[in-house]
This record gives C-alpha cells, structure tokens and sequence, in this order.
C-alpha cells in the first residue's frame, strides 16, 4: 500500500490535506506516461501550445479563488498575497506562450563572409521531458516560473511540490485537466526529498530547482550521474541601498514590505540595508516607526513561518546579531514566537555576524549606516550570494545598480524584476544559475539545433582532399585582406 503524508496548515496545525508519498517507481511511471507526450506536444508546434497554455490560463483565472484558498491554507500567508502571486504567476503564462514562437522559432543567421555560399538556419528545440522540484514560500509563482516556460517551448513537465504545499501543485495539474482530459503534458509527484531525488533520477532530459543552496548541490550530484542539465535558482542575501537623494519614505516603504511581507521567507526578500550617513537616522526613524506598526499573525500584515524549523535558523541570527554588539531597534529575540515572528531591525551588526552573511528567510533586517555608496556597494558585494537587490536614489541609483554583483536590481521599487515577465530571473554564485522568465528562460529548456545548406559552389573549395596549391595561397592572401586590417 503506497504510504501517505499529510499537508499542515502552518497557521493552526490543522490538516489540509493528504497525499501519497510517490516512490522511484511511481515517479518512474510519471515520467514515462509525460515521455509518451513528448511527440504529440512537439507536433503541435508554437501555435498548438499557445492556444493549450492559453485556455489554462483562463481556466486558473475562472477558479482563482480555489487557487488562493489552497494557497492560503498550506503556507498561512494572508489570502491577498495569494492571489498577488498567483497574478504574477498567470502574467508569467501568458508571456511564455505568446514569446514562445519568436524566441525560439525557425530563423536564418547571417553564413558571415567567408561562408557566404551557404544559407544558414537556427533554431531553439525542446529537450524532451523537464523535472521542476519547488520550494513552499510561493508554490504557485516560483514553480510555474519553470513550468509555463519549459511546457512553452514544447517540454511535457513533471513537476515535485514541496511537502509543505503539494496540494498547490496537485491543484495546478488538476486545472490544466480541465483543457486536456488525459493527457498528461504536465503531472505531479508528491512526497519528501527522496521523492524529488527520484524525479532526479529518472528518465528526464533536464530538471529546474528552486529550494535552499544544500538540496541544489545533493540535485547536482544526483543529475551529474546520468549528465542531466539543471537549472538550481537557490537562495539569497538581498542587499537594499539607500543613497542621500533618496525618497525616504518610499526606501523605508519598499524595505519594510521587501524584509517582513511573507514572514520575510522570500528569495529576494530584504535582509541588508546600507544606508547613506546623511539620512541614515531619517531612514531608520521611518522604517521603526513602520516595522513598530506591523504585525504577523492570522490576521496581522503577514503570515506564519511556514517550516517551524526556520524559527531556530531567525532565533540563532537574532542572537548572533545581539552576542556581537548589535541592537534590536524593533522585535529582538523575544519576536520569535511559536509559529509567528514578529518584524525585528537590527543595528550596528558587525558584517561577519550570521545575520548579515547568512539567509535568515525570517522578517528580520539588518540596517548599517555607510560613508558613502561606494562602502554600501562594496558592503553589499560581500557575500556569497548574488540573487537580487534594491537601490533607492536619483542622480547614482542607475550606476549603483549596475555595479551590484548579482542577477536582478530593482530601482526605487523593490522585487519589481520578478513580476516583468521579459527579464530573465536568477542568481550567481550560492544563488545558484541558469535563469527562469523571459526569452532567457525560455531557451533554458531547449537546445539549439543549427543547420546549414550549401547554396551554390564555394569561391575556395576548402573541405577537399583535392586542394591545390594554388587554392591554399588564395586563402592566405584572403586571410590577410579580411582579418588583417
Ligand atoms: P528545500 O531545499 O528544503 O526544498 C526544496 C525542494 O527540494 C522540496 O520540494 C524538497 O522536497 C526537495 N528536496 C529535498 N531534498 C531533496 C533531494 N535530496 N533531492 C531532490 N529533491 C529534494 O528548500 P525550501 O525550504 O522548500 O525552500 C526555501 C529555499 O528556497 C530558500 O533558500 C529560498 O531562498 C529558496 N528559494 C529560491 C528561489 C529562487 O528563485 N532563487 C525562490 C524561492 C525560494
């Protein structure tokens, strides 16, 4: 008998839901049946797809209130940020389907001077069947940031939720059944990382993670035995910066919602501010009087913390933050509650603290007062991660931008590059690589497929056994005339 698992509310400890824990040889039999579309999904070209893709968008749309329900009930964050992030989710959808054809379409390439005899072709083929293995903090958005753009370009998907939220997934797959009865282009597995580490295992052409630094190198490994590409979109240790010109009030905003909205369990969540000495008191005065105001609770501003083993992981860097001279200015340890934390902003934290080098994924916040913006960008490049970031500022903020070391940076708006669905989403270094979103994430789950057709006789035949002296002394005086002006 297949062993079962149940889906906890984090909010009450109810049960919401139970499902099967998927062995190697259910995952197996998933991933052969997706295998099975794989001709069917490819021989329905860009425009099939789109109109599939299309009418499950509309579809989620029409039962969106079931959608954030179970959104809600799984991870305990408040049902309007659900559906923000199911929005996002179905704009992401759309983009993946309508860009599809003209990213990776049929185009020809220039043959360049010294083939100019040939007619040259490219273009971008799906890869066969993709493994996408998610995390719980935004199980509709994270996902499906893989999901619509791998079944886009032409991959049948099978898909392992978190444990924390598997029936956000089975939801998922259950609605595109109401477009297609039985075919399985996009199915779910459920369970524990083995069940993850079978989908790693079995017969698929590329796998998309999204979950914490460690289980990306343990996927790694697993995938590297049978060379299976992998997409790891790990975690994160955002720096936002404040500069002098700055809106104070809008900086203060945009760092309160970025650190403590979804408990602060967010990948490109606000964790470090650096802060110009010039309005470094206004600043923190605003966000204190902000973070003194916001609550998480059931009812509160955000939610609980969804895995109560992260409440240890907050509590370690509050005190870590505290033992090495820094100050709690709101919350401190006694935030950390049962299931709840309550906002907590630290000051003067030495930058060797585990609260400024480690993903906390609690609604903490460091906040350190610099010189100038050169030490808030220095300061801010020295970590091991490299996911997104935030400048608040006028005359600087675009020149900061550019030079922060990371994937995504938002300007006087905070976490916007997730929800613009043109711009590749992803990390360097222990934030891991590949990207997700845009013509970026769509090539992601293709391969490039070049061809090329002779059209006529070359001026030089090069490619022959039969090459003459007079031939090869041609080609040198030609290299000279092109490549050595
Ligand atoms: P996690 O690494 O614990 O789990 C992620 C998924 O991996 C789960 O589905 C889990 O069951 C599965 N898994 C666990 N062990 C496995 C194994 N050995 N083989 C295969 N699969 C296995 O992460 P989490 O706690 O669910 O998510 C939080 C982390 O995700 C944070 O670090 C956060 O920053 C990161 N995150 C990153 C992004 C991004 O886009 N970069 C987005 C959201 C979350």
């Amino acid at each position: 008998m297949t062993e079962k698992f149940d889906s906890l509310n984090p909010a009450t400890g109810e049960v919401v839901g139970t499902h099967p824990v998927d062995d190697a040889a259910a995952v197996d039999a998933t991933v052969a049946r997706a295998r099975a579309m794989v001709e069917w999904w490819t021989s329905i070209g860009f425009d099939g797809r789109k109109d599939v893709l299309d009418r499950w968008r509309r579809v989620i749309t029409h039962r969106l209130d079931e959608l954030v329900e179970v959104v809600h009930l799984e991870t305990g964050k408040p049902r309007p940020d659900a559906l923000l992030e199911a929005t996002l989710a179905l704009d992401h959808l759309q983009w993946a389907a309508a860009n599809a054809k003209k990213v990776l379409g049929r185009r020809r390439m220039s043959p360049g001077l010294l083939m100019a005899n040939q007619a040259a072709q490219l273009e971008y083929r799906p890869l066969g069947v993709v493994g996408v293995i998610g995390p719980w903090n935004y199980p509709v958005f994270t996902p499906m940031g893989s999901i619509s753009y791998a079944l886009a370009a032409g991959n049948p998907v099978v898909f392992k939720p978190s444990e924390h939220t598997p029936g956000v997934g089975v939801w998922l797959a259950d609605s595109l059944g109401d477009v297609l009865h039985d075919q399985s282009i996009f199915s779910v597995v459920t369970g524990f990382g083995e069940t993850g580490a079978a989908l790693c295992r079995a017969d698929i052409d590329k796998l998309a993670f999204t979950g914490s630094g460690p289980t990306g190198k343990r996927i790694m490994a697993a995938c590297a035995e049978k060379l299976i590409p992998v997409i790891i979109e790990a975690g994160g240790k955002d720096p936002l910066l404040v500069d002098e010109d700055a809106d104070i009030a809008a900086a203060a905003d945009a760092a309160a919602w970025g650190a403590f909205s979804n408990a602060g369990q967010t990948c490109t969540g606000v964790e470090r501010v650096y802060v110009h000495e010039r309005v470094y008191d206004e600043f923190l005065g605003e966000l204190t009087r902000i973070a003194s105001g916001a609550r998480g609770a059931a009812d509160g501003n955000y939610g609980p913390m969804t895995m109560p083993k992260q409440l240890d992981v907050v509590r370690r860097h509050i005190d870590d933050a505290l033992a090495r001279g820094g100050r709690a200015v709101v919350g401190g340890p006694d935030a950390v509650g049962e299931r709840f934390v309550q906002p907590t902003v630290l000051v003067d934290v030495p930058e060797d603290s585990t609260a400024v080098t480690e993903e906390t994924f609690g609604p903490t916040v460091t906040v350190r007062k610099v010189r100038d913006m050169d030490e808030a960008v220095e300061l801010a490049n020295a970590t091991t991660y490299g996911l997104g970031g935030t400048v608040f500022g006028r005359k600087r903020a675009e020149e900061l931008a550019w030079r922060l070391r990371s994937g995504m940076t938002a300007i006087n708006a905070v976490i916007a590059f997730a929800g613009v669905p043109s711009l590749p989403f992803g990390g360097i270094g222990e934030s891991g690589f590949g990207r997700i979103h845009g013509a970026d994430g769509l090539r992601e789950f293709t391969y490039a497929k070049s061809v090329t057709r002779q059209r006529m006789k070359p001026a030089l035949a090069l490619t022959t056994l039969a090459r003459d002296a007079k031939t090869d002394e041609r080609l040198g005086k030609l290299v000279k005339f092109i490549y050595g002006r």
